[in-house]
């Protein structure tokens, strides 16, 4: 559904990405680790539209999306949950939520997927009238994601999700993440470390130092030292 081929993304001078090329297939749930500073945010943001890659190519079902606005993009049905998250601290969870349904293909289905979002995140209907400002750290993820599956995404591209999260509230988001794929989206989610959400992905990708240096179905797969030394901090 989603492919990226021969991506170089820059920032100015300083090349991010080399020739990255990845595929997401529909349905399904695509991890990419990298550690800190290789180029993880600098690829979904490529893949969303919030960078304009030097060279290579995005598409989306078929359709070339590089190049496109991200509110075009948004439109197809792709959806960026950033890293930093992006909250309105003084405006209630209901009003965050609902701001996540700005685009046109979202507003006939603002109640639907409200009712997904609050189904899928029973706290954040408890939480609906409270400021995102009073939500815990692992309730403003929930909040961030829920705003995402708002806008009627079809493919999310989740940024860290788990950064800052004790472990058993990262558990919590990983299996939140993996029923939204079982609902039938699909979803590339980049981590900076491996464990429970490799276990859950249907494929997976490594990135160092903007490229791809591994991919494969599953983490047992990869016997490289290397890997371990760099993604697993085993020397
Ligand atoms: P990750 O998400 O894996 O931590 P990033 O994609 O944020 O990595 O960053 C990859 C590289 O690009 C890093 O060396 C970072 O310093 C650099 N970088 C990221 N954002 C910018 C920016 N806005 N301007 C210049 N360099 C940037
Ligand atoms: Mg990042």
């Amino acid at each position: 559904m989603l492919e990226v081929k021969n991506i170089n993304t820059f920032y100015g001078e300083f090349q991010a990405l080399f020739n990255v090329s990845l595929k997401v297939e529909e349905g399904s749930l695509f991890a990419i680790f990298g550690p800190n500073g290789h180029g993880k945010s600098t690829l979904l943001k490529t893949i969303c539209g919030l960078i304009q890659p030097k060279s290579g190519v995005v598409t989306f079902n078929g359709e070339a999306i590089t190049g496109h606005d991200t509110k075009d993009i948004v439109e197809m049905g792709i959806t960026y949950i950033a890293e930093d998250r992006h909250l309105f601290p003084e405006m209630t969870v209901l009003e965050n939520l609902k701001l996540g349904a700005y685009n046109v293909n979202a507003r006939g289905d603002e109640k639907k997927n409200l009712g997904y979002v609050f189904e899928l995140f029973p706290k954040l209907k408890l939480l609906r009238n409270k400021t995102a400002l009073t939500l815990s750290g692992g309730e403003a993820r929930m909040l961030a994601i829920g705003r995402g599956l708002m806008s009627n995404a079809k493919f999310l591209a989740v940024d860290e999700p788990s950064l800052g999260l004790a472990p058993n509230l990262r558990s919590e988001v990983f299996e939140k993440i993996n029923e939204i794929k079982e609902s039938g989206k699909s979803v590339l989610i980049v981590e900076q470390s491996t464990g429970k959400i490799a276990d859950m992905a249907d494929y997976i990708y490594l990135l160092e130092d903007g490229r791809i240096v591994h991919e494969s179905a599953s983490i047992d797969d990869i016997t490289d030292e290397n890997f371990k030394k760099v993604f697993l901090g085993i020397t």
